[in-house]
């Protein structure tokens, strides 16, 4: 692997994990190195070893995991030769460390100005007024409004960016040589997520260091990476710099990964899935690790290992397919087309063809205080929202967490209380049912839920969850056609009947979801409302759920009013676009009038803030030193 002016070398490094069932082989044989005031990505999804791997090199590995074998050097020293007292003064003084999720790795009981004095105080001789003054220039730096007030307080007084800004003023403190940033930007809003890509970016630029940016996101990869490494299965499977890997993607699981985003140019055609699922890491594994849902395996790939090739300008790839030199080889994946839309049936009359009327409707929370807990004023988390939904159609409801679109969601299928307006569901305003007739009309919409992990009950068999609203709202006969129905809403889920008798903890993140849409369409409605389904999914299993819906919508005429803030997935499945902006919608259109010439400000900066996969990219990434 690439030999260089490194900062960091990795050289085969080995990582397992013991768990109940046995080893987990987390990090199998990992080499690679980052060059000087480089950023490095490591692009995998979840599973792949990415992160261990980045914990194994700052020896913070939990207490099941032990390193194998391998070396790290920093600045030419193994670092897993020195004792863990000299490890501690590597940590935050040459190495720096951000994570996920800001708001589990600050110490929620310290004021902001003590968790970043505790660094200075550990690793450098400022104290008093001088370390304030550091700590004031620290947060200054990271973009932190009015660092002096900002220094007094606790984490729960600040949003989630901010949080990632203190993150960040804590990691950079003692002005590290490497930075190990671990899904930075992934909790965060798109709008944030750009604030904070171009804050490293920009940090990275005066202070020369290196970045190590673990992520799962080649939009970010595209906006922030000189050298992109491709992690499959505890192993790097594919190397590049960053334009030759999105020019020419060499591996097939790299391939498959463009191949299943959704974007705009592919509207009418289904998305690549990658069938079946990443191999147990517990015991040996005979060949290629990716064969099973390679669709480009042969015998060998089943019964050797992948050797590495390398196939010039710095870019290599772990695949059989290149021992031969072949690798002109066409691995294009195929597509088919979208099927063209069900006719729907008659709506109700005087409804103008369109199925769901939103008219006005405000959602308000009350505000109370002391101890007779007197309402003192309202958040007006929905305030004057208008929308139409059109039978058999896709609206998409855009917007950052906190704007209220969930909470639109719910108001809409009636799970809050309305403060106002009306919501006409053909031909009926459901605001002004009573309880027992709007049970009546629940079949007719459902809602599923962004978490596939809490919204089934783990006590519950696939078949009684999927047969529960039958069964509640009177649908699909006696107990033997309903069987029979579950059956084949299972299959259109593409999921199997003999699946019906497993626990939802049986099932991966996407299967989960597959149930919850199952569950939903065992009552037949003619809308669902989807809110975020695929937002704790990796790519390629949002694929499969995506290519799902449409292919439900197109044979069962389901109108979907899809909640979301991942613009690519709107660019694929909107019919109409929504934006949403502080409890009242900014902008509606066409998904090609909105997303195509955005007239609102905060549109354009929404969509502006979405890291786009760009050869040459429109924000040229740091030059590395
Ligand atoms: Fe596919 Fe074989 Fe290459 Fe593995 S080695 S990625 S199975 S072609």
């Amino acid at each position: 692997m690439t030999t260089k002016s490194s900062i960091l070398e990795v050289q085969n490094l080995r990582t397992w994990l013991s768990v109940g069932e046995g080893l987990v082989r987390a990090v199998n044989g990992v080499s690679f190195a980052v060059g000087r005031g480089e950023t490095f990505a490591l692009l995998g999804e979840s599973g792949c070893g990415k992160s261990m791997t980045a914990l194994s090199i700052a020896r913070l590995l939990p207490d099941a995991g032990k390193i194998l074998s391998g070396t790290v050097r920093l600045d030419g020293q193994d670092l897993l030769q020195l004792p863990e007292s000299a490890m501690r003064e590597v940590r935050g003084a040459r190495i720096g460390m951000i994570f996920q999720e800001p708001g589990t790795s600050l110490n929620p009981v310290m004021t902001v100005g003590a968790q970043i004095g505790e660094v200075l105080l550990q690793h450098t001789t400022l104290r008093g007024s001088a370390a304030e003054a550091r700590i004031l220039e620290l947060l200054d730096a990271v973009g932190l409004p009015d660092p002096k007030s900002r220094l007094r307080e606790f984490p729960f007084q600040l949003s989630g960016g901010m949080k990632q800004r203190v993150m960040i003023a804590i990691a950079l403190a003692c002005e590290p040589r490497l930075l190990i940033a671990d899904e930075p930007t992934t909790a965060l809003d798109v709008t944030i997520q750009s604030q904070v890509l171009d804050l490293l970016r920009d940090l990275q630029r005066k202070m020369g260091m290196s970045i190590l940016l673990i992520t799962h996101d080649l939009g970010v990869v595209s906006e922030m990476a000189h050298h992109v490494a491709v992690m499959y299965a505890g192993e790097i499977v594919e190397s590049a710099r960053r334009d030759d890997f999105f020019r020419n993607p060499a591996h097939p699981y790299s391939q498959k990964l463009f191949a299943s985003m959704p974007n705009r140019q592919l509207r009418d055609r289904t998305l690549a899935v990658i069938s079946g699922r990443v191999p147990s890491l517990i015991g040996e594994i005979h060949g290629c690790r990716f064969a099973e849902r390679c669709d480009f395996a042969s015998p060998l790939c089943r019964e050797a290992d992948p050797s590495w090739f390398d196939i010039g300008n710095d870019h290599g790839v772990r695949c059989h397919l290149y021992g031969d030199k072949s690798w002109a080889k066409d691995v294009t994946q195929t597509r088919t087309t979208v099927a063209a839309p069900a006719a729907c049936g008659p709506l109700h009359p005087g409804t103008d063809g369109e199925l769901l009327t939103v008219d006005d409707l405000k959602v308000y929370f009350p505000v109370r205080k002391g101890i007779l807990k007197r309402v003192v004023g309202h958040v007006k988390a929905v305030d004057g929202v208008s929308l139409k939904v059109r039978a058999g159609r896709t609206l998409a409801l855009v917007g950052e967490s906190g704007s209220g679109k969930t909470t639109v969601g719910k108001g809409i299928v009636q799970l809050l209380p309305l403060s106002g307006g009306r919501v006409n569901f053909d031909g009926t305003d459901l605001a002004s049912l009573s309880a027992s007739e709007l049970r009546g009309r629940r079949r007719d919409f459902q809602i599923i839920f962004q978490d596939p992990y809490s919204s089934l009950n783990p006590r519950m068999r696939v078949l009684d969850i999927v047969e529960e609203g039958m069964i509640a709202l009177g649908v699909g006969g006696d107990r033997r056609t309903r069987a029979a129905r579950v059956d084949e809403i299972l299959g259109q889920v593409g999921l199997g009947a003999e699946m019906k008798y497993r626990y939802p903890h049986e099932f991966s993140g996407g299967q989960r979801q597959r149930i919850a849409i199952a569950r939903a369409l065992a009552v037949e409605p003619k809308l669902i409302v989807c809110d975020e389904p695929t937002s704790a999914l990796d790519v390629s299993v949002q694929a499969q759920i995506l290519n799902l819906l449409r292919d439900l919508q197109s044979r069962l005429c389901i109108a979907y009013l899809f909640i979301t803030h991942n613009m690519s997935v709107v660019e694929y499945l909107a019919d109409e676009v929504a934006v949403m902006y502080l409890g009242k919608i900014v902008e509606q259109g066409s998904a090609d009038e909105v997303l195509g010439n955005p007239r609102h400000a905060y549109t354009r900066a929404l969509l502006a803030a979405v890291p786009r996969i760009n050869v040459v990219n429109k924000r040229e990434a740091v030059a590395p030193g």
